[in-house]
Order: structure tokens, then sequence, then C-alpha cells
């Protein structure tokens, strides 16, 4: 008996009526990032049924450089889709302690993080971070320009998700499509070596975005 027998159980019972769901484009054509904290789980809160979304989480829900770098291979992977990112932070969320500096300090010492690191993952008034992260994720340089980004607060003490900025493309979209002079540089999954302006041409990735690296 361990801690995972009863969650094991309850796989056993699901297995018995699952259906598989074929590899596709997710029918909700939505991309979720939000915070780990079990109070917090999108599929039970958003009704998110297998296929549905792509979900992301981490540690408030923020965007970091890796959420920048996993929504950029997600589109890339979807290509013909217009997806949207939302972004859903949340009230009460752990992560206010560490607008503390006394508290940060100590999560410092203790994890071996570095305070600045854990300040911006601090989800201390959930209006204002989800604000300042998809201004964040829409001036991402891989953003995709057919990726459109919103915000949201998940109010724990009603259940509620409430829109706070509507879903929105990044602004630079149409000069990032623009091909530029040959220094600049192309985006491809996983590289981003010099782009000879012709990708598709020459076999590669096709040039996604543009953006003067
Ligand atoms: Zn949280």
């Amino acid at each position: 008996m361990t801690r995972m027998t009863p969650l094991l159980e309850r796989n056993e019972e699901f297995a018995r009526a699952y259906t598989p769901t074929a590899l596709g484009l997710p029918a909700a054509q939505v991309l979720v990032l939000t915070c780990l904290d079990h109070r917090v789980d999108p599929a039970i809160v958003l009704g998110l049924r297998l296929g549905d979304a792509p979900v992301i989480r981490n540690t408030g829900g923020r965007v970091t450089q890796a959420v920048v770098d996993d929504v950029a291979y997600l589109a890339f992977l979807a290509e013909q889709l217009s997806a949207g990112v939302a972004i859903v932070h949340h009230t009460q969320c752990g992560t206010g302690f560490l607008a503390d500096p006394a508290f940060r300090r100590q999560a410092a010492e203790a994890t071996g993080l570095s305070e600045a690191a854990l300040e911006a993952t601090a989800v201390a008034d959930p209006h204002e971070t989800v604000r300042a992260d998809v201004e964040r994720l829409l001036a991402a340089p891989q953003l995709s320009p057919k990726v459109s980004v919103s915000g949201h607060v998940y109010d724990v003490a009603t259940g509620r998700v409430t829109t706070i900025l509507d879903a929105r493309y990044p602004a630079a979209a149409a000069s990032r499509l623009s091909p530029g002079p040959t220094d600049r540089r192309c985006w491809s999954p996983g590289s981003r070596s010099a782009c000879p302006g012709s990708c598709r041409a020459a076999g590669g990735s096709p040039c996604r975005s543009w953006s003067p690296w």
C-alpha cells in the first residue's frame, strides 16, 4: 500500500470505461496556462474533457521562458490552428507569500533559487499579474502571430472564472511576418539558425516569424 494505491484504483475504474482519443487538434482550440495549485485543476474548473485542450501548469501560472518555448512549439505542431492561450491566475495563490521579502529570503536559502526568480513567480494580486503576463506573452518574439492571448482570474472562494483581458493577437505580428534583411534570424523549433530567406524552398522548416535576434 502506497500513497499511489488509491489513485491507481481510481485509474482502474477509469480504464474500464475508457475510449481512446485520437491524436489530433485540441477540440477547444485553447491552451490553458494556470497554477499547479491542487484547488485549481482546469479539467474540473473549466470542464475540460480528454482531447479538449493542452494545459501548462507551473507555480503561479506565470509566463516564463519555458512557457514561451512550449507555446511556440505547440503553435508549430498545430500550424493550421488559430489557437488561443488562456492565462488563468487565481485568488489565494500560495505564491503570494513570496511578495514578502523576509519569506522570500528564507525560501531562497532553503531551495537554492534566487530571490529574483522567486519574486517573479509571486501572485499577490492575480488581477495585476495576469495582465502583466498577457503582455509578456504577447511581446515574446517566438509567439506565432496566429496565437491570441487572454487573461482570466479564478476565484477560489466562488469557483467563478472572470475574464480580465479579452483575447488579443500580438501587435507586432505583421512586422514579424515580413521577411527582413539577411542579418535577421529565423525562428524554427529547436534552432535559431540564420535564415537564408527561403527555408521552405530549401526543404527546411518554413519561417514562422522573424525577429532581430
Ligand atoms: Zn497558485
